[in-house]
């Protein structure tokens, strides 16, 4: 059974079609890699399943549950409580510390600030950020940046994990740290991951890989999967 889950998902912005009929199905734990060429609908289908955009038609399912008909504040609400993001660029607030970028979920969902930030400052250990948690996102390199990003997705013990680009910034030494750090917290808390990236090596990381070219969904070649 499937966690999370598109159906014959279709959607265009205006005249341009996105999203032709995709299909993914991805099982509680599993990490996939949603990959494919620049403009496919990468990004669209991931805002899909996430609840951020809405398709013309097909049917978008959480843990049972169809949520593409639920009311914006339902699936924002469903957003912040069961999953977390994490983006290419820009995703720190550059007013706030370091910590408190990361306490910043437990804080909108709530409340005590001194929780808050204890349980943000476990997390910069574990993502080797220890020493770090005073500093604003315009005094971190791209990499510490996006591990602080990542701890503020996980602080929460989000369901799933999507994750758009989250290499795109960085140079693949840095990425590939970035990836580790990502699968191997996704596995110890059990986390769900949808990553969309158009690096194979990122995609290594993965569990599976499906690959969408013009808005559809199709599996890796058992060739490529089998080598
Ligand atoms: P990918 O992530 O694979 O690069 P996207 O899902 O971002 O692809 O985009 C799929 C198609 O939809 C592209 O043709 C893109 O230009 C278009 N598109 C995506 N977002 C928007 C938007 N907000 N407004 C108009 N067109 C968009
Ligand atoms: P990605 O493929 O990683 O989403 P893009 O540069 O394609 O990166 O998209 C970045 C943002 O711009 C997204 O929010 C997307 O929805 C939007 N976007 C993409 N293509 C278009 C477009 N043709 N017109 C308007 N917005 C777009």
């Amino acid at each position: 059974t499937s966690l999370v889950e598109a159906r014959d998902v279709v959607l265009s912005f205006g005249s341009t079609p996105a999203l032709r009929g995709a299909e993914l199905s991805v099982a509680q734990g599993e990490i996939v890699a949603v990959t494919g060429p620049s403009g496919s609908g990468k990004s669209t289908l991931l805002h899909c399943l996430a609840g951020i955009l809405v398709p013309d038609e097909g049917e978008i399912h959480y843990d049972g549950r169809r949520i593409d008909a639920l009311r914006e504040t339902e699936r924002s609400a469903l957003r912040r409580d069961r999953f977390g993001f994490v983006f290419q660029f820009g995703q720190l607030v550059p007013e706030l510390t370091a910590e408190e970028n990361v306490a910043l979920p437990l804080l909108l969902a709530r409340g005590r600030r001194s929780t808050a930030l204890r349980e943000a400052r476990a997390w910069f250990e574990r993502l080797g950020l220890a020493g770090l948690e005073g500093r604003r996102s315009g005094e971190l390199s791209g990499g510490q940046a996006q591990r602080v990003a990542l701890a503020r997705a996980l602080v929460a013990g989000p369901r799933v994990l999507f994750a758009d680009e989250p290499t795109g910034a960085l140079d693949s030494l840095t990425g590939e740290q970035v990836m580790d750090l990502l699968v191997g917290s996704a596995r110890e808390q059990g986390t769900t991951v949808v990553l969309v990236t158009h690096e194979p090596r990122v995609a290594a990381f993965a569990d599976r890989e499906v690959i969408v070219r013009d808005g559809r969904v199709t599996p890796l070649s058992v060739g490529r999967a089998a080598s």
